[in-house]
């Protein structure tokens, strides 16, 4: 059955913190994992994929997106020239508030101080190919808020970011991955038409658009894991993974 896979980055940059190693793919690294994708799978935005799960046929086999969350501005200064040397379609999800100032959000823990893209950097991303998506406006733990915050941070980072660059904007993402059935109400109400999560999986025709799944892509993941990944639907891989998911599928057969 046809299935698409989600990737899931965030900074293009060399880790400048022990925290941060899992977080930043160097660029070299970076541009090997474009360079594979760009060999061995069909690389889509991901309303391309949706059309797919609305009943269109036309997704290519084993088909991959790949998305960035929270709009670290090295995604502008290094990801987006390899994005356009692999000639690759992304999807970046802003945390609208903080655009053209830093991820003050994480302060406090081992991440630095890192800037964040600006909208004019935005726009020349969206002139590339890039498709913007939400991720809230200050990057809160949607679940934990008031119905009205909740509301708020959802809606508000559509209509800014649709202000700004002046095109629909239909995808989100949850910051920490987390939501419940009342925040998905909420990006549904705020108009956007899917939302990805942090599970683990692949997308399969049938699947609630609200809660996509998505593969995490650590900054420590050579080329190989990258394919173990999107071969097997997991955040973890290891050399036992295939021989695990092999044996599973024997047992699920017998
Ligand atoms: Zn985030």
């Amino acid at each position: 059955m046809a299935r698409f896979t989600i990737l899931m980055y965030h900074q293009v940059t060399l880790p400048e913190s022990e925290a941060e190693v899992k977080y930043a793919c160097p660029p070299a690294r970076f541009a090997r994992h474009m360079r594979y994708l760009r060999r061995h799978h069909p690389v889509v935005t991901l309303a391309a994929a949706q059309r797919h799960l609305d009943g269109d046929g036309a997704l290519p086999d084993n088909a991959v997106v790949v998305t960035f969350d929270d709009g670290f501005r090295n995604n502008y200064t290094d990801a987006l020239p390899i994005l356009r040397r692999y000639e690759i379609p992304a999807t970046l999800f802003l945390t609208v508030g903080l655009v053209g100032e830093t991820n003050r959000w994480m302060a406090g823990g081992d991440f630095p101080e890192r800037p964040m893209v600006t909208w004019d950097e935005v726009r020349e991303m969206v002139a590339a190919g890039v498709e913007i998506g939400g991720h809230t406006l200050t990057h809160p733990r949607l679940t934990e808020l008031p119905v009205a915050a909740a509301d708020a941070e959802v809606a508000g980072a559509r209509q800014v970011i649709e202000a700004e660059i002046e095109a629909p904007v239909t995808s989100f993402a949850y910051p920490y991955g987390l939501f419940d059935n009342r925040v998905a109400e909420a990006v549904a109400t705020a108009g956007y038409r899917r939302a990805c999560t942090t599970r683990p999986g692949f997308n399969r025709p049938g699947i609630d658009p609200l809660r996509l799944r998505r593969i995490e892509v650590f900054g420590t993941d050579a080329v190989w894991r990258l394919a173990q990944k999107i071969r097997f639907g997991c955040n973890t891989s290891g050399v036992t993974r295939p021989l695990r998911y092999y044996w599973g599928r024997l047992r699920a057969r017998v």
